[in-house]
């Protein structure tokens, strides 16, 4: 494989101003979530990471229980750059102990998630799986005070996420233009389960930046598998099992399909994909190069969408009942 030297495509990210590469780094597996990761090797991938032209960094105090912001923010610093190189995202509201979107913990959390990861402000903070609480809690209390934050410059600007789709519509109905500046939606824009594609029109009607994350759908696609906490069905994980092995037979690797069908789409403008060691970053970011180049191996997509056509769209619930 060979190892990219050009500097990777940037997209803009909304009206944010804000230009993120095409791939962006997931920090959750740094976190040990999907298997250990040591120190040593957590610092080196996102100086990797960094060095091949990734600059948007995404994590969570939800990761390993306020682990991964801790790596990643001993990673940062030890790329020794200006902050100004760099984007990164973190999230509040979800903990390892439970929710809490109430403006007081929301104040708090940004202050312990600045000081784990050793900076004065983070880009983006985003509202952490809304779906999980009350959305009009999101819209009356939370949002007001992430707006607050803002203007005290401790973030620059506000996201939220979830699984279902419909909470985004619901809170950007509510809250007025330009307040929410990104969404970060993720296992919807794969090749088992591409629905995201259908908000994309109503997102950049409203001006807002759209982050999709987990391309590999948190590891059902990947040879490796996906961790014991994976909430896909057993119809679901089968048949993305039967994909990995159809790919491996014909000596192709899935994770670079799979991330370049998320990639193809520039209405996204980065595609998050969780990173836990240095050949990880390399192969992921040569996958990008590659699309430009050569474009996708269409014969095996075909194949693998084949495979999961039985499933494609297949979720999971996530959340309370918001009605
Ligand atoms: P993913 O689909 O990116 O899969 C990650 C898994 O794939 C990990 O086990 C990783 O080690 C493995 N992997 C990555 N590249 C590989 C390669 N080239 N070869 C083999 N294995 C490879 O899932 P994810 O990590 O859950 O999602 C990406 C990121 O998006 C997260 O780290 C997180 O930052 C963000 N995210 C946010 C939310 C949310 O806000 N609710 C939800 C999911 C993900």
């Amino acid at each position: 494989m060979a190892i990219p030297q050009a500097k990777m495509e940037l997209r803009s990210l909304g009206n944010t101003g804000l230009k993120v590469s095409a791939v962006g780094f997931g920090a959750s597996p740094l976190g040990s979530v999907f298997g250990p990761v040591g120190e040593d090797d957590a610092i080196a991938t996102v100086r990797e990471a960094f060095r091949i032209g990734i600059n948007f960094f995404d994590t969570s105090p939800y990761y390993g229980g306020t682990l991964s912001e801790k790596m990643l923010g001993k990673g940062l610093k030890a790329l020794q750059v200006p902050r100004s190189d760099y984007i990164v995202a973190t999230k509040c509201g979800r903990y390892e102990e439970g929710f809490d979107f109430s403006a007081e913990r929301v104040r708090k959390s940004i202050d312990e998630s600045l000081e784990r990861l050793q900076l004065d402000y983070v880009d983006i903070l985003h509202c952490h799986d809304i779906e999980f609480v009350s959305l009009d809690q999101i819209v009356s209390e939370t949002i007001p005070a992430l707006q607050k934050l803002k203007q005290e410059g401790k973030i620059r600007f506000i996201g939220i996420t979830g699984l279902p789709l419909d909470v985004f519509t619901y809170v950007l109905d509510r809250v007025p233009p330009g307040t929410i500046d990104v969404i970060l939606s993720y296992c919807h824009y794969g090749v088992n389960d591409s629905t995201l594609l259908d908000l994309l029109p109503y997102l950049k009607s409203k001006g807002v930046g759209v982050i999709s994350a987990s391309p590999l759908s948190m590891g059902l696609l990947t040879e490796q598998g996906p961790p014991e906490w994976h909430p896909a069905s057993p119809e679901l994980k089968s048949a993305c099992k039967a994909a990995v092995a159809h790919c491996k037979s014909k000596g192709k690797k899935i994770t670079k399909l799979a991330l370049q069908y998320s990639l193809a789409n520039k209405d996204i403008s980065s595609v998050l994909v969780g990173m836990s060691s240095v050949s990880q970053v390399q192969e992921n970011v040569a996958a990008v190069t590659e699309l430009e180049g050569l474009g996708i191996d269409q014969e095996t997509l075909s194949e693998v969408e084949a495979i999961l056509k039985p499933v494609k769209n297949l979720t999971w619930p996530s959340g309370i009942n918001q009605n």
